[in-house]
């Protein structure tokens, strides 16, 4: 039996990455927007959370398509910064997806903090727009503390830089097998798996 396809709205290659992971148990084809030609359809990030932005992403290239879409927008919101960088997380110094400039300006605003203080949680808002172009919002969240310098090999946002709950490394030390279980993205998903397999009718096991 042929797969059902769900096109991913992002071009990030890490979000990709662990989305297909976290997904890879459904029978589902999980393509990217590239893989359907959509590359360069780019969505501005406008709205005021991540909520907005997540629906508008998935929307717009659901429009252009007849498959399930899924997308993905989330932050990191640090308590000491009244929730900043929040929705603005991947241009939090300014250029957009500048990641080592971003963890920068975070140590900066957070230097001479100690470590009780440096509490903060990610949070991802995943948006499906199914076939019938029905639209199912989930939401998943993990808290953690903002470490003194970037530890770690993994260069995706500020992952050198958080330290989850319940863990003494950062997500970039701790590696995607541990992280795809734990982190905002992996609740989120979570949550979202139960839909899809509603919508196509896999039995939960
Ligand atoms: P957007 O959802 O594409 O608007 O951007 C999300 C931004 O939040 C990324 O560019 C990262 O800076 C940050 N971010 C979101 N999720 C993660 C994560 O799992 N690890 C590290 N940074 C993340």
């Amino acid at each position: 039996m042929k797969k059902r396809k769900l096109i991913l709205s992002t071009g990030n290659s890490h979000k990709v990455e662990e989305i297909k992971d976290i997904l890879k148990d459904l029978p589902i084809e999980v393509l990217t927007k590239k893989d359907v030609g959509l590359g360069d359809l780019d969505v501005v990030e406008d709205g005021k959370t991540l909520e907005e932005n997540s629906i508008k992403k998935a929307k717009v290239l659901a429009e252009k398509l007849d498959y399930m879409v899924l997308a993905d927008d989330s932050g990191l919101f640090v308590d000491r910064l009244n929730g900043e960088p929040g929705v603005y997380s991947s241009r939090y110094a300014g250029e957009e997806g500048n990641d080592k400039k971003n963890n920068q300006k975070l140590l900066e605003e957070l230097k001479d903090i100690p470590l009780k203080d440096r509490t903060a949680n990610f949070q991802a808002v995943i948006a499906l727009v199914t076939e019938q172009k029905e639209v199912i919002v989930v939401k998943g969240q993990c808290k953690g503390t903002i470490g003194f310098k970037e530890e770690g090999n993994n260069d995706f946002g500020y992952d050198p830089l958080f330290i989850p709950e319940g863990y003494d490394k950062t997500f970039a030390e701790l590696g995607e097998e541990i992280k795809n279980k734990i982190s905002h993205r992996a609740k989120a998903l979570d949550e979202m798996k139960k839909a899809i397999k509603d919508i196509i009718g896999v039995s939960l096991i």
